[in-house]
């Protein structure tokens, strides 16, 4: 029997017909023989044990006892009537409950009271005493015919209850449809099956439905898990190699006059050891005739500008131009500033184009663009509207990559004959399982290391009660010549009650440090945008010591003599946001401090994050402990989840296998780039047919 076999419409299967298949379809949407087979069940029941009654707790999950129905009568009037029985064993008895049932049933259950029974629920407590309402029920005689071991429980609903597709009737079309299947062509190669010890395909599915043992339903969740990444990452380094091979890029072949009259004269600080290493990573890539395609990750702080003004001035050398893109205008002007700043001295073009600027400079700047004077162009994505047309771009440096995704990326590969190099760098630390899944196609490089000399940021968690002791030490830190955030959060949907908190936590801090001694300031998402402006402005020139805001202040802050970040309500922040937060101090030489206020009794989840921040500055492992807490779909937001869309496979919880599978891709491909060996036949037949819509396929040259 072939693969074709699976593709059956789901309505033939016997025990299904038009229809149950109906309802299948709309409610799990399951068309297929194979959807059926991967739906999975979410969990499995060990139904090899059976309690006593005098064992039995409310706590317990499901359970199964044998004894005999004693006693079933009908009580309560109308809508409080119900269905009451006694069933007993020979330790004790308990209740069985129905509020739903037909007279059918009614008579049925009295027929029952006369055999030895089994029944399966979920203990309640009601009234202290411990009941089972609406159990299921079957003779002992009927209960050894049903399957043996761990059974599955698939996730229903209404709709299915009422058509009668109960878990029993789905665990008998699983089963008919795993006595039907007569062979399931193998998709992973030999070698892995024996190195890994998998149990071969059909046999993985057998046991993730009808696990014989714990260890079974193991192995087969692990060979199904190993499956998923595998065929992801086949595809991304397949698209790695394919781009390698199809995208030729210009040869920076030299580093020559303003590289090295820069790096000799005006390098303003020696490089950290991680940019060294970075650099060297770009400049290798640079140096060969295919495009360079890569993520340069590292947090606030670790000196990305600088490597991307290396890299630039390679471009340069070479007599190409260089296009740097920001998400926002404020960010793009801070690379623009900069530049200029770091090139002062050179006799490098640098401009900014923005949605703001204006019709006559962009006149300029286009024509200049075009005949090659403007070196390098920063901008927002106005960069990438077709009328931005240059000379020679040669290296596109694209910052903040969340902001922009692949399709923005693929734009600048038009903007040259020749598409350019393209590095694209991020603050947001991605664990390296999750960068290894979006990215895969991507070269990574790490800035894992800030410059030295800076003094790590103290991290302290602190109470209401210790208020008075707050604000003795902010004014203080204000003593000394410091300024001080305040940050309030602001959740969607609760805003009026944000505000309300940010407006009392204004008063109070403004009653703590009155005029004229002190001045305050506030910002918040209400205010007009010039009004914003000018309170930002005021803090930055130090003309007050303290700024009240809301989260506008996330992003594009730049005061490097504010000290000391308050984090009120931290508990209802994320790790992410919190550690974006607290990026914004410790920009200066002094101490830096970050207080996270939160109420008493925090739920686990909360405390995790809070005492996460206070152990660590690192923001790979922030990251990372952030991927355990919420899972990678929600770090990177729908946008690009559809890609973590896994059954079973699950990035935080299963790196180990992700490793490996990456591990096992890479080595395949290392020794067979066409995946022309014969033994490679089998996961290329497979992936072709599986995975096409994601991974476009061709040979690699
Ligand atoms: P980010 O990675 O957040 O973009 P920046 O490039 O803005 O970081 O650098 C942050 C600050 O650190 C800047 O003021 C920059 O001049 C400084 N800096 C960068 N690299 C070094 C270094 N190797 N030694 C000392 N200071 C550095
Ligand atoms: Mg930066």
């Amino acid at each position: 029997m072939s693969g074709d076999f699976l593709k059956t419409p789901i309505e033939y299967l016997k025990g299904v017909g038009p229809e149950r298949g109906q309802t299948l379809q709309t409610e799990l949407g399951i068309f297929r023989f194979e959807d059926l087979l991967n739906y999975f069940p979410f969990r499995h029941i060990d139904r090899s044990k059976y309690y006593k009654i005098k064992e039995i707790q409310a706590s317990l999950a499901e359970i199964q006892i044998i004894g005999r129905l004693r006693t079933l009568e009908e009580i309560g009037q109308n809508r409080g009537k119900r269905l009451v029985g006694q069933f007993e064993d020979e330790t004790g008895s308990i209740e069985l409950v129905w509020f739903k049932y037909t007279k059918w049933m009614k008579e049925n259950l009295q027929k029952m009271k006369s055999e030895p029974l089994v029944i399966y629920g979920k203990p309640n407590e009601f009234n202290r005493k411990i009941n089972i309402v609406h159990p299921e029920i079957e003779t002992v005689e009927s209960h050894k015919t049903s399957p043996q071991g761990l059974y599955p429980v698939y996730s229903s609903t209404e709709k299915l209850q009422k058509k009668g597709i109960t878990n029993r009737v789905m665990q008998k079309l699983q089963a008919q449809l795993l006595m039907d299947i007569q062979r399931l062509d193998e998709n992973l190669p030999d070698d892995i099956m024996a190195k890994f010890n998998f149990p071969k395909r059909l046999d993985a599915y057998k046991q993730i439905h009808f696990p014989k043992t714990i260890e079974d339903l193991k192995a087969a969740e692990n060979r199904i898990k190993f499956e998923e990444f595998f065929f992801l990452q086949l595809g991304m380094l397949v698209k790695k190699l394919n781009h390698q091979s199809k995208f030729k890029s210009f040869e920076f072949g030299t580093v020559g006059r303003n590289f090295n009259d820069f790096y000799q004269n005006y390098l303003p600080f020696e490089l950290t050891n991680a940019q060294k290493r970075v650099l060297k990573e770009i400049r290798a890539d640079l140096a060969r005739p295919v495009q360079m395609n890569r993520l340069l990750q590292g947090d606030v702080g670790s000196g990305k500008t600088m490597v991307a003004l290396l890299s630039s001035l390679i471009a340069i050398d070479n007599g190409f131009q260089v296009a740097i893109m920001a998400p926002t205008e404020i960010l793009a002007q801070q690379h623009y500033q900069a530049m200029k700043d770091y090139l002062a001295e050179m006799n490098v073009e640098v401009r900014i184009l923005s949605g703001s600027t204006k019709a006559k400079e962009r006149r300029e700047i286009f024509e200049k663009l075009q005949n090659g004077e403007i070196h390098i162009l920063v901008g927002t994505h106005a960069l990438l509207e077709p009328t931005v047309v240059f000379q020679n771009l040669g290296l596109t440096i694209i910052d903040e990559q969340h902001k922009f995704g692949v399709a923005q990326r693929a734009q600048f590969l038009k903007k040259n004959t020749i598409p350019p190099h393209i590095l694209v760098m991020t603050a947001t630390p991605i664990p390296r399982t999750l960068a290894m899944s979006l990215y895969g196609d991507l070269d990574i490089s790490i800035i894992d290391e800030l410059p030295a000399g800076r003094k790590p940021i103290m991290t302290l968690h602190k109470k209401d009660k210790d208020r008075l002791a707050l604000f003795k030490f902010m004014k203080d830190e204000i003593q000394k010549g410091r300024q001080v955030y305040v940050v309030y959060p602001l959740i969607e949907g609760s805003e009026k009650l944000d505000y309300k908190d940010l407006m009392d936590g204004y008063e109070s801090v403004t009653r703590a440090f009155p005029l004229p001694q002190y001045a305050v300031s506030i910002v918040h998402g209400k205010m007009k945008p010039a009004d914003k402006d000018f309170e930002m402005q005021r803090f930055a020139k130090g003309e007050t010591q303290i700024l009240v805001a809301t989260t506008v202040i996330e992003v594009g802050v730049n005061v490097p003599n504010a000290s000391v970040m308050v984090i009120e309500s931290a508990e209802k922040f994320g790790l992410s946001q919190l550690h974006q937060l607290r990026g914004r101090v410790g920009r200066g030489a002094e101490q830096s401090y970050c207080i996270l206020m939160t109420k008493d009794g925090l739920t686990e989840d909360a405390y995790q994050r809070i005492s996460t921040m206070v152990r660590t500055n690192d923001g790979f492992e922030i990251a990372e402990v952030d991927m355990q807490l919420r899972g990678p779909g929600d770090i990177m937001g729908t946008q690009q989840s559809g890609i973590l869309n896994f059954k079973l496979a699950n990035i935080a919880k299963d790196q180990k296998i992700l490793q490996a599978a990456r591990y096992m891709v890479e080595h395949i491909l290392k020794d067979d780039p066409n995946l022309s060996k014969p033994q490679h036949q089998a996961m290329k037949i497979f992936f072709d047919k599986n995975h096409k819509d994601k991974f476009i396929w061709s040979r690699i040259g």
